[in-house]
Formats: structure tokens, C-alpha cells, sequence
């Protein structure tokens, strides 16, 4: 054989050669393919944080002995939140807004939040719709029936909770979009934390208390905001997973909103996401409608919260 090539070795050397050039020329191409696939689905997945909150106080509270709770903060905190947000380009949105762009039809920014209020606590219409109106902003507030039928003039509740004539003329602001937080069960009477399964109850006889209680809430809040809610708050943090396919399917919400790791998990023990952020894709069906949100406390670095949030 010796050092000098045969002309079969040559053609053998030459078809190699392109041979190999093809097969880089393809690879580079599948590479190119590839990333930019994921590039592109990276672009279409949002975080979309979410926060809790429940009562605002100010030195009228104090001064009327009112209890200043874990779930209280200062309306000057509650605003520095809202300054917080507008400074730093976070955009609020609210539930329907995110559905829209899970459905496709609108964009979003990369980062977005979702504000969320539990129980429609008084001070919420006397002090945090009024910043948020003036800021622009928007939240997502989950009412009690019975607390709101409680608050009509004359009744024990009045002085506690949003009525239902407080409850319509928010809603014509169109900055507060409103879902349900049951209309009896959120209690813990009878044995029963909120809308958890008990431990003798039958799945029909379970899902039969969820449909009597939130059926007629539906119907209440759509006579009286114009449409039916579509999204559900589970009182205490509490998530019984056998309640996730009535509350989707049979009561029509489409987003359930619990608490974070420490605060559901204890009820539930299964993952809502792994991150801290909710990830949510355009034109694609969330594969969890468990929505994780944090409560921020009074005194909390709010910044920080936010870092945390999404992961920064
Ligand atoms: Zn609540």
C-alpha cells in the first residue's frame, strides 16, 4: 500500500469529506432549529406572580379598637406596594386579563402580577380601591356571601364587610374584578376547614356541598357585577384536591388561587408549582389552575418579596 493514495482511497477520502461537510452543514441547521423552537416557547411563557391581601388599617382603625391581625396592613404600605410596582414595570393585570392570554388572544409583559383580595373586608373599599384607582391598578377580590348579604344596611356586618352596593359600584370602575370565596362554607364549623373534604364524606355528598354553596354565589355576584366569576379563592389557604374538578368543571373556575408552599401544602401535600412564580403559556391550557400566591406582612420588604417571587 505505502504512503501514496489509490485513486479509490481518493474517492473514498472525497465522499468522507462531503459525506462529513452534509452531515455539519444538517447539524448546524437542527441546532438553529431547535433553539430557536425553544427560544420561541420562551418567549410565550409569562411569570405571573400573585399576592394576598386582606385588611387596610390607619389610625381610625386603632382609634375604633379595631384588631390589627397578621392578615392587617398599613394603607402607606399598601401604597408604597403599589408605588413598588408602577416604578419597576410590574404589570398588574387581573384574572380576565390572564385568561385572554391563555386563550391567545392578547400579549403580555414577561412579568406580571396578579393583586388578589380576600373576604371584601370594609377596608378595602374605604382605603385600597381608592389608591387603586388613583394608581391605576387593578385586583382581583374574592367575595363571601353571606358576609356580604350581612353588610346591607341594619345588619351585623355592615360595619365589617363590602356590601353589595359597594360590591356593584366597584365593579363599574372596572378596577376590581370579583370571584367567589364560597357563600356559607368559609368557617370552620361542623368539623370542616372552608371547602375541605371531611374525612367520613363521600365524594358525591362532597361535591354536592361545594355545588349548594357556590351555585347561588355564582348567580348572586353575576346579578349584581354583570358576570359570572371566574375565579375561585379557597378560604384559609385550605386546598382539598377532590375539589379541584367541581370547582372547575361544575362551578366553571378557571383559575383557583390558594396560598404558597407553607401555607397550602400543610392542607394538600402535593406541589402547586415549583416555582415561585405561576408560569403560564400563551395559547396553551395550564397544566395546574392552583394559583400560588404570598402574603405579604406588615413590616415585610416588600422588594424583597418581589425578588423572591421571581426567583431573582
Ligand atoms: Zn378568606
Amino acid at each position: 500500500m505505502g504512503l501514496k493514495m489509490s485513486k479509490t482511497d481518493k474517492k473514498i477520502r472525497n465522499e468522507f469529506s462531503e459525506k462529513l461537510w452534509t452531515l455539519l452543514v444538517g447539524l448546524g441547521l437542527v441546532i438553529v432549529l431547535v433553539s430557536s423552537v425553544i427560544f420561541a416557547v420562551k418567549d410565550d411563557e409569562i411569570k405571573v406572580g400573585a399576592i394576598c391581601y386582606h385588611k387596610f388599617y390607619t389610625q381610625a382603625e386603632a382609634e375604633d379598637g379595631i384588631e390589627f391581625s397578621t392578615y392587617t396592613i398599613w394603607v402607606e404600605e399598601f401604597e408604597n406596594h403599589l408605588k413598588y410596582l408602577e416604578e419597576n414595570d410590574i404589570r398588574v393585570i387581573t384574572v380576565s386579563e390572564l385568561l385572554d392570554y391563555i386563550d391567545g388572544k392578547i400579549s403580555l409583559p414577561e412579568k406580571c402580577m396578579l393583586l388578589t383580595l380576600d373576604d371584601c373586608d370594609i377596608s378595602f373599599y374605604k382605603y385600597a380601591y381608592p389608591l387603586l384607582r388613583e394608581y391605576n391598578m387593578k385586583i382581583n377580590a374574592a367575595i363571601i356571601g353571606n358576609r356580604s348579604d350581612g353588610a346591607q344596611e341594619g345588619n351585623a356586618y355592615r360595619e365589617y364587610y363590602c356590601s353589595w352596593d359597594q360590591i356593584k359600584e366597584m365593579a363599574a370602575s372596572n378596577v376590581v374584578e370579583f370571584g367567589s370565596h364560597t357563600y356559607y362554607l368559609h368557617d370552620r364549623e361542623g368539623g370542616r376547614t372552608g371547602t375541605m373534604q371531611m374525612s367520613d364524606e363521600g365524594t358525591k355528598t362532597y361535591r354536592k356541598v361545594l355545588i349548594n354553596d357556590m351555585e347561588p354565589l355564582n348567580q348572586k355576584i353575576q346579578s349584581v357585577v354583570g358576570y359570572t366569576p371566574r375565579f375561585f379563592v379557597y378560604p384559609f389557604y385550605a386546598v382539598s384536591m377532590p375539589s379541584i374538578p367541581v370547582l372547575r368543571d361544575d362551578l366553571g373556575y378557571e383559575l383557583l388561587f390558594c396560598g404558597n408552599s407553607d401555607s397550602t401544602f400543610r392542607y394538600c401535600g402535593e406541589s402547586v408549582h415549583t416555582t415561585n412564580y405561576n408560569p403560564f403559556k400563551k395559547g396553551e391550557e395550564p397544566a395546574d389552575i392552583l394559583v400560588k400566591r404570598y402574603t405579604p406582612r406588615s413590616g415585610d420588604d416588600f422588594a424583597e418579596l418581589i425578588k423572591t417571587i421571581f426567583e431573582e
